[in-house]
């Protein structure tokens, strides 16, 4: 990487390296650019190496361009122009085609073969290096110069001045800032005219109020139900996989559903229910227990469960229902299999709060749609001036849609760019 800032006038300057600033400069130096990417980090997408558990959910196969706008509800139709241009099959050839093998898994999600999110990294850095992209890294933007409707140049934190025809912006959102993700683009943005959808954080982790759910850290659930409850009337529930964490709970479910239970909880107390057996249903998953109780009603109960749960789950029910873990078989009473059947079909835990930006996998709000023509991603504030990536006002569920908003909207963005004259 090139730390010495050239002085020559650059095609395109892009502010910020994760995946829409990097698939940006690909594109535009592809069409003929003269591209500087600049990033204040060491390196290039450092949030990327964190993405899907460090596995990289790059995008989600299950889509088609409308299925996968519906993704961002009503703002979803501003992607069209840039999904028909360079959706989902595009993105999954570009990392065949690049030496990347990627496989589909559970709903969609398309993953690298080698299930490392460095390997997308590292695809990166070599493409850019091969496409002769100037990559400036530890090198942070304080300020960007402009007369009425054009940028000037930009400024950097040493002071030094950097001239380009064009500029993209893909600095992204708020959440998690040790990334370098501190929100700096909202604030240029709004110097140069632009109006910022506040920004808040999305599919974040919950906190419970039950100090206990720390003996549960880890334990990971597949194939539960979780309903959200508020003054004992049901507000929404998901199937799938969701996560004990130290305090609370994450994983895909409780994700997807942050943002409604962000809405719900302004409102009061409200509860979360699991249901550890949705499949079977509560006269059917019964008489299962009862059939367990008389199989082995010499064994400890805790022994008994061993076939129904996860291991760590079973002292935590039993103490919840009230039943000694060494009891045996013979001895559990009606009203404890009926507590216990109650505890595996609703299990309730106090929501205490979302987690904040710190934990959150993306940031709701950003760029306003309307000041953005969707049909290459230049600003209508600005003439010479693109966005691409988080930063724009688009927050999808989990499952590669967000990365796919990177990819799409980074290559219109970088096409667009690099012909504007
Ligand atoms: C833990 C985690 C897991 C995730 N997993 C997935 C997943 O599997 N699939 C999926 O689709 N999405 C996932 N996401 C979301 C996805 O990572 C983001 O949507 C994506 O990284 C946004 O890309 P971006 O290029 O817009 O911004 P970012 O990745 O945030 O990159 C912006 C870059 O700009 C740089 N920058 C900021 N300010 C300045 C400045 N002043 N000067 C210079 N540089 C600057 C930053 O350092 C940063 O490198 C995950 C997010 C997290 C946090």
């Amino acid at each position: 990487m090139n730390n010495n800032i050239e002085t020559e006038k650059y095609d395109l300057a892009i502010i910020g390296a994760g995946p829409a600033g990097m698939m940006a400069a690909l594109r535009a130096s592809e069409c003929g650019a003269r591209v500087l990417l600049l990033e204040k980090n060491h390196m290039p997408g450092i949030k990327l190496l964190m993405t899907g558990k460090e596995r990289c959910n790059l995008t989600n196969a299950e889509a088609d361009a409308r299925y996968f706008a519906d993704k961002f509800g009503k703002k979803g139709k501003f992607l069209l122009s840039a999904l028909y241009n360079f959706g989902v099959n595009e993105t999954t050839d570009f990392f065949n085609k690049n030496g990347l093998k990627t496989k589909i898994e559970r709903g969609g999600r398309v993953f690298p073969q080698s299930d490392r999110s460095r390997d997308v990294q590292e695809l990166f850095l070599r493409l850019l290096e091969r496409n002769h992209v100037t990559v400036l890294t530890n090198c942070k933007i304080e300020k960007i110069s402009r007369t009425q409707n054009r940028i000037e140049s930009i400024i950097l934190d040493n002071t030094e001045e950097i001239r380009a025809k064009n500029y993209l912006i893909s600095t992204g959102g708020c959440s998690y800032p040790q990334t370098g993700s501190t929100g700096d683009g909202y604030t240029w943005a709004k110097q140069m005219g632009h109006t910022i959808v506040k920004p808040g954080p999305a599919l974040t982790p919950v906190l419970v109020k039950e100090y206990w759910v720390k003996e549960l850290e880890g334990l990971s659930l597949k194939n539960v139900r979780i309903s959200i409850y508020q003054n004992n009337k049901k507000m929404d529930d998901r199937f799938g996989e969701a996560i004990f964490t130290g305090n609370g709970l994450s994983g895909p479910i409780i994700l997807d559903m942050s943002k409604s239970i962000g809405e719900i909880i302004t409102n009061g107390k409200t509860d979360l229910m699991i249901d550890f057996k949705p499949a079977l249903e509560t006269h059917i998953l019964d008489k299962r227990i009862l059939r367990d109780l008389e199989n082995g009603k010499n064994k400890s109960i805790r022994n008994i469960l061993a076939d129904l749960l996860p291991k760590t789950l079973i002292p935590v029910i039993l103490k919840s229902a009230g039943i000694l873990p060494d009891k045996k078989g013979h001895s559990i009473t009606k009203e404890e299999r009926k507590k216990l059947l109650s505890l595996l079909k609703n299990f309730p835990f106090t929501i205490k709060s979302l987690l904040g930006f710190k934990k959150a996998i993306i940031t709701a709000g950003g760029i306003n749609l309307k000041e953005i023509n969707p049909k290459n991603m230049q600003s209508k504030k600005i003439d010479n001036l693109y966005f691409a990536g988080e930063i724009i006002d688009l927050d999808g569920p989990t499952g590669g849609y967000n990365l796919q908003v990177c990819w799409s909207t980074g290559y219109l963005a970088g096409e667009n760019a690099a012909r504007m004259k």
